[in-house]
This record gives C-alpha cells, structure tokens and sequence, in this order.
C-alpha cells in the first residue's frame, strides 16, 4: 500500500470543474489583482474568524513581516518567540531589524511555555509571536495575560491554525493581528503561493491594507509609509474560494483519521499528540513523539507510507540565528522535540484503510523489535 503525505492533486480532482471555471472566469475578466474574489475572501476568512479585518497579501512570511511593521517592531526591540516553528516566524522578527529572543516550548501544545515567557521579558521586550502549531492554538490565554501584564503586543502566527479555536474564541482575535499562510499544503491551499492578516484593530487594518501597496494613502501616488508588493492575486483568491467550500468537510475527514490513530496508537510506547481544554483541533499535522523516530521513518518508507520531520532543527541551530540563541542545551523541550517528533500521514484525502495501515505499521515496529 502507499500512502502518501501531501496529495494535492486529489484535493483539485474533488473540484477540477468549479475550479477551472473560477479560474477560467477570472482570466477573461481581465481583473487580475485585488479584484472581488480577493475581497469576498478578505470578508469570508475573517468572517470565519469571528474578526472585522482580512488583509490579502502575498504568503504567510508576508503577513507576519507586514503585520510586524505595521505595529511599529523594529530596530532596539525583543520579540520572544519560539524556537519550534517554520522559519519564518522568526526570519520576519530578523527581517524588522529587531532581535528574536527564543522561549522553550511545551508539549502539550507544542508553543511557547507561557511559565518560561516572564524570565526572558526584558526592558526592551516590545511584543510576543506565538505560533499556534500543527491545527490547534498554543496557551494562548495565558500568553495574553502575560502580554497583558507586561504592556507587551501580541501578534500571532496562525499559519497553521486556519480554523482553530479555543471555546469558540478564534486564532485572530487574541492578538493585534494574526497571519496566515495558504501556501499549497496548508488545510487551505493555494495554486501556488498566499497569504492574509486578520485583525480586529482599525488601525493595524489600515496600516497593512497600505503597505500592502508601497504604503500608498487613501490617494492614488501618494506615500504614507514604507511599504511593499505584496498582492493576494486574484486567480490564487477564485482557487482558495472554491476549495473553502471543502474546507469543512476536509477537516471533519483530519478529525476522523486522528481519531483512528489516537485509538490504535493508544498504550504503544510513545507520545501521542494531546489537544488542549477547550480547543478544537483541525489536524493540519499528527505528531507524535518517539525516541525511536529515524527507525521508525525508515520503517515506514519501507512499506510505502510517508512521514515527514516538522521540524528537524530547532531555529536557534541554523546559522543565520545562532547569535539570537544560546547554543545546545539552552531550549531543552524544543532540542529533544526535534529529535523525537514524527509527523504521520493526515491529508484528507487518506481512507481510513489506509491509516490502520499506518497505525498497524506502527505497532509492529514498536512491539516486535523493542
Ligand atoms: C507556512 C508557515 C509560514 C509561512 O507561510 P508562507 O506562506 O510559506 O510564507 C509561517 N509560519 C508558519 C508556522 C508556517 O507553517
């Protein structure tokens, strides 16, 4: 059997006619960049956000670098962020000018430990970029009270948590803004490359709609800030507006293919991923822990089911972010996750045949030779 990590492809089979209609009926209208597509999906994805802004940009990198700008993050500022995350979290705070400071993580949530976020608040900390992981958001309350306490802002890092709430409060509406990625193998998945900010603030909202545009005013030509290029194009707007209307039913399949691992995974030895009180959990990765984890990859690939590592190397091993960290042993949770973790096949267009498969791979490595 093979089971495959991504399958993209199946995602358009699903949709391949009202896709090469949206796409087709976007090309003849000649309108290309911030066109009614782009708007009505600015509008449905900070509907579905419960937020009063979306701003379309380019990609996810985009929208944190943005958002980072637009609230004023720069030179002489701290951003504590984590070290367990796609790159561009921190690669933004860099960006800015300013100096990323890392925070251990917990893995429950795999984000920040809000209990390890006090000790590195410093005089020139200015804001705190939580990464909401895998489908589920972080502690994100008890970062916000800490934010809070500490006159800090709060920004987001919801590239992976599109849909993701906690009691009904969503990814969004905790920060001054949250970004998120539609790059093609996100839950929602453009032809290519997209992003958007969400914001509940008027004037964040402002600022990022402008330098979106080279920081272009209400009049045309005319410059209120530096800005950037950095267009939600409109073909990438029709291809996501039509798989939105899946987005619901994909996730219900991720919930369902989790729900089989967590039951035959249950009392082998190793980790499986936990889902904070409260929260719902999309599934956009199954990670489990295990000290066994290049063996079991390797397993695995030989009876044709794919895994993959989110993330092999923690971001303050990579050279371009050593000096922000302090080397091995300083982010102890985030250095033995690295190690340990082990994202299992989700995508939503597996059968659930194929993840007993999985399942049963699994536990036949774990039992016959441990
Ligand atoms: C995907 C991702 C990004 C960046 O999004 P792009 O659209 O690829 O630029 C940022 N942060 C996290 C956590 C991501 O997973």
């Amino acid at each position: 059997m093979r089971v495959p990590f991504y399958d993209i492809k199946a995602q358009y089979d699903d949709l391949a006619s009202s896709m090469s209609d949206a796409v087709q009926s976007v090309l003849s209208s000649g309108v290309y960049v911030l066109g009614p597509n782009h708007n009505q999906l600015e509008r449905e994805i900070a509907d579905r956000h419960g937020v009063k802004h979306g701003i379309g940009v380019a990609n996810g990198t985009d929208a944190l670098r943005i958002l980072m700008d637009a609230v004023g993050i720069g030179e002489g500022d701290e951003v504590i962020t984590p070290a367990f995350t796609f790159v561009a979290s921190v690669e933004t705070v860099v960006q800015t000018g300013a100096t990323p400071v890392f925070v251990d993580i917990e893995t429950e949530s795999f984000g920040i430990d809000p209990a390890k976020i006090e000790a590195a608040i410093t005089s020139r900390t200015k804001a705190i970029l939580p990464v909401h992981l895998f489908g589920q958001l972080c502690r994100i309350d008890e970062i916000k009270a800490i934010a809070d306490r500490h006159g800090l802002l709060l920004l987001e890092d919801g590239a992976q948590a599109l849909d993701s709430h906690c009691n009904g409060k969503f990814a969004g509406q905790y920060g001054l803004g949250c970004g998120f990625s539609f790059y093609v193998t996100k839950n929602l998945g453009a032809a290519g490359d997209a992003g958007m900010i969400i914001s509940n603030h008027d004037e964040v909202n402002e600022r990022c709609r402008s330098m979106r545009i080279h920081g272009m005013g209400r009049e045309r030509y005319y410059y209120d800030h530096l800005g950037y290029t950095s267009r939600l194009d409109e073909i990438q707007a029709a291809v996501l507006r039509v798989k939105l209307q899946k987005l619901d039913a994909w996730n219900l399949q991720r919930q369902k293919l989790a729900e089989i691992y967590q039951r035959e995974l249950a009392g082998l030895p190793l980790t499986l991923p936990t889902v904070l009180d409260g929260n719902n959990h999309t599934w956009h990765q199954f990670s489990i822990l295990t000290d066994r984890r290049d063996e079991l990859q390797a397993f695995l690939k030989s009876r044709g089911a794919d895994s993959m590592i989110y993330y092999p190397v923690p971001i303050h091993f990579h050279a371009p972010y050593l000096k922000y960290g302090n080397g091995k042993g300083s982010l102890p949770v985030t250095e033995r996750v690295c190690e340990q973790i082990l994202n299992l096949p989700i995508q939503p267009h597996l059968s659930e045949d194929q993840i007993h498969y999985v399942a049963r791979s699994i536990q036949e490595f774990l039992t016959s030779q441990s």
